[in-house]
């Protein structure tokens, strides 16, 4: 099955307003000049910056998205952003569960579960975020941990919800430490995934659901990981704080 691929590029904590508006207008502007425009772009970006890049790329087919949102509702809860604030201000797409929320913020499978639900209740397109540190990966345990990672946060989702999930597979090991999978360790994890999902949801949502790679993507390794059957395009951290840099990793995803 042909799946549009998808290209999300993570911030982090990272810019001013004014470089992220300089920033995202030349991201649109070298993808409408470069890009065919049948892979998605998204960039998630800090919540100050959300409702300014929404409304810069007004025009444009790239994107936007949050880095996170809360798993409460709404209310007392000073600090949070809610799914719903997000919804308001038009943002489609949020990452939940990225390895650094796990580590620095000790989020585990039942919040994420929580945040995933929040997500899609109010309309949003959760990109879930999977993937083992290296002291996993050396022990030989990371297939056992990401399917454990995967079913405490998105089984208990219906297969119509299913619909509006993506899943990203990121080795920690290999998250803005230039140690990327080789494609044979990506295809690996994300067929386990793929299959995981096969298992439990039928073959029919696992051959719809978008798988992406993270960890290290750069331009010169984007297409070549890009082209493993089950990986679905990329998450892509410190390249996509550079224009040139993540619209050719976005080219890496083009048929
Ligand atoms: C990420 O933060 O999701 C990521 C993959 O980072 P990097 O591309 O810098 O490894």
């Amino acid at each position: 099955m042909m799946r549009t691929k998808i290209v999300a590029g993570n911030w982090k904590m990272n810019k001013s307003l004014d470089d992220a508006r300089s920033l995202a207008t030349e991201v649109a502007t070298l993808y409408a000049k470069e890009i065919k425009q049948d892979t998605i772009v998204i960039l998630c970006v800090p919540f100050p910056f959300l409702n300014p890049l929404k409304e810069l790329l007004a025009n444009s087919s790239v994107q936007t998205g949050a880095q996170d949102c809360s798993a409460h509702e709404g209310g007392a809860y000073t600090g949070e952003v809610s799914a719903a604030m997000l919804k308001s201000v038009g943002i489609p797409y949020v990452i939940i569960g990225h390895s650094e929320r796990r580590q620095y913020f000790k989020e585990d499978g039942a919040l994420l579960a929580k945040k995933i639900d929040q997500a899609l209740a109010n309309g949003l397109l959760p990109i879930f975020c999977c993937g083992e540190p290296l002291v996993v990966r050396e022990n030989g345990t990371h297939e056992q941990l990401v399917r454990r990672q995967v079913e405490e946060g998105i089984f208990h989702l219906t297969p119509a919800e299913m619909a509006n999930l993506i899943i990203a597979y990121e080795p920690v090991w290999a998250i803005g430490t230039g140690k990327t999978a080789t494609t044979d360790q990506a295809q690996e994890m994300h067929a386990v995934i793929r299959r995981q999902l096969a298992g439990k949801y039928g073959e029919d949502v696992a051959q719809a659901t978008p798988i992406l790679y993270g960890g290290s993507v750069k331009p010169d390794n984007a297409k070549e990981l890009f082209s493993c059957p089950d990986v679905d395009g990329g998450l892509v951290g410190g390249a996509s704080l550079k224009a040139r840099d993540f619209i050719d990793i976005v080219k890496g995803a083009e048929g």
